[in-house]
This record gives structure tokens, sequence and C-alpha cells, in this order.
């Protein structure tokens, strides 16, 4: 069977790639675990239609040829799934493969189904469980981040929904994790697939973009690197030199960050030197060497030096990267790294072990990794500044949007950055977040207001007169607050009605008046109000007050003939009917999230375009579905879509723009600029008159001679936003523009 061939044919080729590294043989191990995890999955097929063994082979291809680990890694990358996914046990496992390989499958299997997995969100923020869980063994990352490899590999079967978390996931936590520990390769192929799948549009106009441009780059790297070589030829060196080119992903951060255009982009290509030191003792020196012959060569970049030869990056990267000037007068960077060192940036610190003196084996291997797990440890019992500087490092790395704060009890919780007291307080309890006057914070007395800051431990404040107002929507950043504090809102004013109607009702009997539609009308009309429900609401708060004045107005209004009302019913001037504000729970319908959300006009109930970020038509936008299958849409880049990305995936729904030109929309650009006088009405003349766009708010500021604008411009999509940009671009005092 072609199948079973197919099967054979990856297991021989993992058999081979093994047996080409330096480790010990172990055949014998990898076969057993190979027969057996195919034989465990027997039958089931993954969401491509490959037999389900394929993935677990692949994964185990990673680990031994791109990660560089040895036969127990290989085990367990093939018995990755046999837990979670059939009837085998742990225990099983054990009594086969030993210790070892079943605490790392174990481990596996903990952490699919836990902080990494579907259900425990909230804990995928707990930063100090996520380096605990690590420390257990290292190789359980690792082997989780070959997994994840080789899923988003095959994101493409996934439906929608599944891809944006997957590849929200990926982002967020596997690349800063796979960059952490120095599998660069890996790092920068997980974040161009999310990036492809994430922006499909500007993945592949960059792609298109680069491989229009590579002949003029590869003429620009031959004409630069032919005096390197004569050098490097001449110092007798042994090397390769190899063009990087910048990923797409990078690519596109920058143009996002720095607001540029690809053409603008100036480092796409660098340039790589890899050499054999002639000893290993020499290698440092051979670094500095080849470095002082090629500046000889070309000018060097006095500020851009950088030097992790000798003072590695805390994952392990060495190098040399100068900056030089080319014949043609543009800088080129270039890096110097050994053989080793190159290997190290590739597969990060699993390539250590094998430039180490002595026999080499597994168990050095093994030692490296106890070293690794021991420096963790240390570092969590006993926190010194200096360890304490590598652990920001990786939490700053992680989560940039986050920040740690403490209970009294000493409990660690994740915040994102910007959240309040009272955010907090929602985070503790509804309760608690409704009746919360104000907190003590690291001992001091703080408003409900104040901004959390890492490291705060907090003491929140409740008070059983306190009331949640409207104003708290202001105060609050999370979706969570303000989702239970809008609860509590139309809660109240639901109770409030309540018992304004039962006020009214019990007036109206006390004066023999009857209580009908009609009444109501006239007193909403009295009271200038719009709704019955406002009227109740009102009356129960005491904003009004009904008195001898109503009822004679009543009155009044009875005696005249029923039939001037039949007469306004009839020509809908009124309508007696009462508007209900709450639709009931069960004519929400359900809501399939592997469809794609079309944002359409006709479409608008069911979505609202979050304040956050103010997507517009032509925006990259996902939704994420909340309460009653309502709607949230974000753009992607959204800080907010990146934690739901992230931490509530199972709620996010693709969605696509299907506006036609009938409705416009908020989006502000920044200008900064050369102050010449003239420059204001230059801008506004681009806007409002050759491109007609409606201003709706402007604002300026000038000092030392520069000036900084920002104007909120009503549009009906992104590619009108940016020709208004471009336009401006072009006026000459104009020197950078972004939206925000
Ligand atoms: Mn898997």
């Amino acid at each position: 069977m072609d199948e079973e061939k197919m099967i054979e044919e990856a297991f021989n080729t993992l058999v081979e790639s093994y047996l080409a590294t330096k480790h010990r043989k172990k055949v014998e191990k990898i076969t057993k675990a190979f027969n057996f995890a195919r034989h465990a999955h027997q039958g089931v097929r993954r969401l491509s239609g490959e037999p389900y063994i394929m993935h677990p082979l692949s994964v185990a291809q990673i680990v031994c040829t791109e990660i560089g680990l040895g036969s127990t890694s290989i085990c367990a990358a093939l018995l990755h799934d046999v837990v979670e996914d059939t009837d085998y046990t742990v225990e099983d496992i054990k009594n086969m493969f030993g210790d070892k390989i079943a605490q790392i499958v174990d481990g596996l299997t903990k952490i699919s189904g836990g902080i990494f997995g579907d259900h425990a969100s909230a804990q995928a923020e707990n930063f100090k469980k996520l380096l605990l869980t690590m420390s257990e063994d290292i190789r359980v990352i690792l082997i989780k981040i070959a997994d994840r490899l080789h899923n988003m590999r095959t994101l493409g079967s996934q439906p929608y929904n599944k891809q944006y978390k997957i590849a929200g996931e990926t982002l967020y936590i596997y690349a800063p994790l796979a960059h952490r520990l120095g599998l660069n390769s890996i790092k920068t192929e997980l974040e161009d697939l999310s990036f492809r799948y994430e922006h499909p549009e500007e993945y592949a106009q960059i792609e298109y973009k680069l491989a229009a441009t590579k002949a003029e780059r590869d003429t620009v790297f031959d004409e630069f690197i032919a005096p390197i070589r004569q050098t490097l030829d001449s110092l007798g060196v042994k090397y390769v030199i190899k063009q990087r080119i910048k990923s797409p992903y990078s690519i596109w951060n920058k143009m996002q960050n720095k607001h540029v255009t690809f053409e603008e982009i100036y480092d796409i290509l660098a340039v790589r030197i890899i050499f054999e030191p002639t000893d290993m003792s020499r290698e440092l020196n051979e670094c500095f060497n080849i470095y002082v012959g090629i500046s000889k060569i070309y000018k060097s970049h006095p500020d851009r030096l950088r030097d992790w030869v000798s003072h590695p990056k805390a994952n392990g990267y060495q190098a040399l990267h100068v900056t030089l000037m080319s014949n043609k007068g543009e800088w080129i960077e270039v890096q110097i790294r050994s053989t080793r060192m190159d290997e190290i940036a590739e597969k990060g610190f699993a390539a250590h072990w094998k430039y180490k003196e002595g026999e080499q084996n597994e168990d050095d291997a093994e030692n490296e990794l106890e070293k690794w797990l021991t420096t963790i440890k240390e570092i969590l019992d006993d926190p010194q500044p200096d360890a304490m500087d590598f652990l920001d490092t990786i939490k700053l790395n992680l989560y940039a949007s986050e920040i740690f704060v403490f209970t009294p009890k000493g409990d660690l919780r994740t915040m994102p950055a910007g959240a309040t007291v009272l955010d907090f307080a929602f985070s503790i309890h509804t309760f608690v977040g409704s009746h919360c006057i104000g907190a003590k914070v690291n001992h001091k007395l703080e408003p409900i207001t104040y901004k959390l800051q890492s490291g705060d431990q907090i003491e929140v404040l409740t008070s059983k007169t306190q009331h949640v107002t409207r104003e708290w929507l202001d105060i609050v950043t999370t979706g969570k607050a303000a989702t239970k504090i809008l609860a509590t809102l139309r809660k109240d004013e639901r109770e409030a009605r309540r018992k304004g109607e039962s006020m009214l009702d019990e007036f109206l009997r006390a004066k023999g008046l009857t209580n009908d539609s009609a009444t109501v009308d006239l007193l909403c009309e009295l009271h200038e109000v719009q709704k019955p429900e406002a009227l109740f609401a009102a009356i129960a708060q005491g904003q009004i007050v009904l008195g001898q004045e109503d009822v004679n107005k009543i009155q009044n209004k009875n005696s005249a003939s029923a039939a001037s009302w039949m007469r306004l019913f009839a020509f809908g001037k009124k309508k007696p009917v009462r508007k209900i504000d709450d639709t009931p729970d069960e004519e929400v319908p359900a809501i399939d999230k592997t469809k794609i959300l079309q944002l359409s006009d006709t479409n608008r109930s069911k979505y609202t375009l979050c304040d956050c970020c103010k997507p517009i038509p032509g925006d990259s936008v996902m939704g994420y579905v909340g309460d009653k299958n309502h709607v949230y849409i974000h753009k992607f880049q959204c800080k907010t879509a990146q934690r739901i990305k992230a931490n509530r995936g199972n709620h996010i729904i693709a969605a696509k723009w299907d506006i036609g030109n009938s409705m416009q929309f908020e989006a502000t650009i920044a200008l900064r600029g050369i102050d010449k006088p003239g420059t204001l009405n230059q801008i506004t003349e681009v806007i409002s008159s050759s491109l007609n766009i409606n201003i709706s708010k402007l604002e300026i500021s000038c000092s030392d001679g520069i000036f900084e604008s920002t104007i909120r411009l009503l549009v009906h999509d992104t590619d009108e936003l940016k020709e208004v940009m471009n336009s401006l671009k072009k006026i000459p005092t104009v020197k950078e523009i972004a939206r925000v």
C-alpha cells in the first residue's frame, strides 16, 4: 500500500538523520517507539487526510535535525500524542520506555491540555508557572515547539477560526520562546508562517517584491563580496559567504513600526561570513582578524559594531556584526561567525554540547540540559538582581503588554498593561469589583483609577454602599471588567424600571386612574422622556416625582375623545407600543465560528467595531464572539486582538469587510514636520479641497521649529485613508505621517 510505503520512508529518513548525528546509536529504541506509536494511532487520520502517525514522525524529524536532540527526545516526540489521543497511559509508556521518556510525554500531555491548551487561557498568562513547567525538563518545551512548528506547516487544513487562534498563539507564545532558547531558524519560520496566515495578501506582496528585487540584490552581493573573498583567501581562512535575506515577517514588522515602504528598508540584504577556525583556541582571534581584514577594504560604521563574540547574548548567540560602506555608498551589515557559532545561532543551546571536549555522547547532552535546568531553578529559589535581569528579559520578550501584580497573600496575577485598581477588583470577583472604593497598593491608599505597575501588591477595599456607575466604564481597560459593569448597570436599570413601574401603578390606582399605555405615553411626553422604560427608571430614582399636576393632565386628556387617539394610532404618529430594551436570550441565533462573518451594512446589529483600535473597511480584522453571540471586531494588530488570539482562541471568528460606500468611519493620522508658515493651510487644502474628505478634529502644536499634528478624518476605507496619507506625504514640509 502507498501509505504504508510513505510511512516507512519517513521513518527511514528519520533513522538516517539520527545515525548521521554524533549521538550514541540507539536505533532499536527509536524503532520500538515508532512501532508502538504507529500501532496506537492506527486508523486515525489528520484533517489533511494523512495517516496520523505522519505527524509524530515529522515532529521527531524536526527534533532530530532542526533542534539536534538525541534518542530520548526523538522517542518522546514519536510518542507525544499517544497518551492524549489513545487509550494508553503514562504508566504504559513508563513500563515500555522507562521513566525519562514517560516523564517527558507526561509533561507534553499536560501542557497540551494545560497552559498552552484549549481551556486554560487564564493560566497561559501565568509567567511563573510557565517557567516552572519549562524547568521540569526543557525537552518538553523543545518538543512542544517542534510539535507547533509542524502544526503551523500544515495549518492550511484547519478551519479559519482555528488558523487564527493557532497563528496568534504561535506569534504570542511560541516564537518568543523559540527565540529565548536560541532556536533562530525555527523562530523565523514560526513568525513567517503566522504572518502568512494572518495577512495572506501582505505576505504574498512581500514575497513578490523579494523575488522581483532578487537579481538586483545578487549583483550588489557579488560586487560587494569579491574583494572580501580575495582578502580571506590571502589570509588562508576556510569560509563560506552567504546572503542573509530579512524574513517577510521582519520586513513587514519594520514597515509597520517605522512606517516605511518595502523600498525604504535598507537592510534587507546582509552578508554572513562563516569560517572554520584552524583551532578552537584561536576561534575568537580569527573572528577579529577577519574583521580587521575586511575593514581595510570598506569603511566601517563606528556606531554599528556589535561584539557578541566576547559578550554572548543570553540565549547563547555569538557573532561579530559590523556595518560597512559599499563602493556604491550603501551601508551593508556583515555578520562574522565561526561554524560553531553559526550552528548555535540556528539550532540553539542544544547545539552547545556538540562542541564539548572529550567523549561526545548523549550523557553530555543530558548534563548540559541539567545545567540549564539548575540555573533556572536557582534563579527562582534565590532571586539575585543580576539573575532577575535575565528573568526580566524573558518576561519582557514574552509579555511586553502584561504586568505582574500580587494579591495580599502573595499570589501572582497577570493584568494587561494599563489596568487599574478597578480592573483588578473585577478580576477577583464581580462582587469585589462592584463594591470597590479603592485599594491599598503597597500599603498606600490609592483610588480606583490608580494604574497598576508590575510588582504592585494590591489589597482591594470595598464598601457595601458603593454602587456601579456608568463613569466606571471610562476607568476600566479590561473587557472583563467592562462587561461586568455593563451587566450590573443593565441589571440595576431593569430593577429600577420594575420598581418604577409598580410605583407608577400604585400612584395611578390611588388616584383612581387606569394604567394603560396611553397614560404612560402621556406622562412620557409631559416629563420629556423618550421611552416608558426611561420614565419608570426616573420615577424609581426619584428624578420624576408624580403629583397632582400629572393627575389633572391625565384627566383632561381622558376627557378628549377616544377617537382622536384612534386617529393618531392610524396615522402612526404615536405608537403606544412599548419598545423592549433587552432582547431575550432565546432570540439570539447561534453563530457558526467556522464560517467567515461578513461585515455588511445589513449585518450591522451582529457586530461592534471596537473602540480600542477603531477598524475601518480594508483593515485586516478578526472577530471575538462575546456574550449573546455578539461579535466584537478588532484589527489584527490591536493589543486586545493579540490577547484574544493567545488566550481566547475558541472565541475567534474570521471576518471580512462587505460594506459598500454607504458608510464613513473615523480614522486618525499623526503628522510631524517642519514648522513653516502656510503648512497647516496646505494640509487642510489637500484633505478637504482636493480630496473632499471631512475633518472631524484637528490638533496642532509647534515647538523648536517642528510641528506635530493629529487629524481625525471621516473616510470610507483604508484605500481612501492611504490616498490622503500619500497626498499629504507630497507636502515638502511634512516629514512623518502615520495612522494612529
Ligand atoms: Mn502533536
